[in-house]
């Protein structure tokens, strides 16, 4: 099928009271892993880029990889570029192809995140690329945040209602209290804001920081508004566990198509096992 963007998606599963999975590609057979286990399980799927993956590959050697999967599957495809600050980097993946980019401007003071995510959505909507935009500091678990600090990332409701109605995006990311890569202890949800920010918004909302959370975080998330869930740090862990496993159990043999082979195992049964527990899998 071809690419379509995060719009209608979205908006289904917000209905629906389920999540689409949003996974992290690395390279060409992360994203076969995706969107084939999407496939398999007839669900919608979103393949997404860090800005980090986009300039390692280039963003016309990546969209050839995700137009070429996506053509032959009969999955819903979106490619959407994750957490980017860099305005020339957001026009670089809508002219190649990208179907929705997410503008991260959390870290500037509220007038200006609203300014630039503005600016993006005004460059991506006649193109009909979605957009997504962050408020409150979705922090990395290695940045040593402490609990009183943690609360004072976290995004403020009224503000939340403010910056969607000005910024109009299709999908938002209040930091809510999840962290990227993996929790040291459990993590501290607020989902008053959630339930809050959901409510009174009315824009499906974006779950950063999915790795390592609890199904039973998963489900309340998705009941009170989640409908796009992040992964990407299990992604990480599949790729590398997965070459190391299949060479420590045949450490003579150096035979790259079956590394290859078994990496893409490991990855299709984690995004797999994903898609069916945020109950994506049947929805296409
Ligand atoms: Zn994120």
């Amino acid at each position: 099928m071809p690419l379509e963007n995060m719009k209608a998606m979205l908006s289904k599963a917000a209905a629906g009271k389920y999540a689409v999975g949003a996974f992290n590609v690395l390279d060409y057979n992360s994203t076969k892993a995706v969107v084939q286990a999407a496939e398999e399980l007839r669900a919608p799927v979103i393949i997404q880029t860090s800005a980090k993956t986009v300039t390692f590959w280039g963003s016309r050697t990546l969209m050839g990889w995700v137009k070429e999967l996506a053509a032959r599957s009969r999955a819903p495809v979106a490619v959407h570029l994750d957490h980017c600050k860099d305005l020339a980097l957001i026009k670089e993946c809508i002219e190649a192809g990208w179907t929705s980019v997410m503008i991260d401007a959390s870290a500037k003071p509220f007038e200006e995140n609203l300014f630039v995510s503005r600016q993006v959505v005004e460059m991506a909507r006649p193109k009909d690329v979605t957009v997504e935009a962050e408020l409150g500091a979705i922090v990395g678990v290695e940045d040593d945040i402490h609990v009183k600090e943690q609360d004072s990332h976290l995004a403020d409701p009224a503000q939340a209602v403010e910056f969607c109605a000005k910024v109009q995006p299709d999908c938002f990311a209040p930091a809510i209290g999840t962290a990227h890569g993996i929790y040291k202890g459990e993590p501290k949800i607020a989902y008053h804001i959630l339930q809050e920010v959901a409510a009174s918004t009315r824009v499906p909302i974006a779950l950063h920081g999915g790795t390592g959370l609890s199904d039973e975080v998963f489900k309340r998330c998705i009941a009170l508004g989640c409908a796009k869930v992040n992964i990407s740090t299990q992604i990480k862990y599949a790729f590398i566990d997965g070459f190391v496993a299949y060479h420590s159990a045949h450490n003579t043999q150096y035979d790259p198509l079956k590394v290859i082979q078994a990496q893409f195992d490991e990855m299709k049964k984690a995004i797999a096992a994903d898609i069916q527990l945020f109950g994506g899998a049947g929805k296409a």
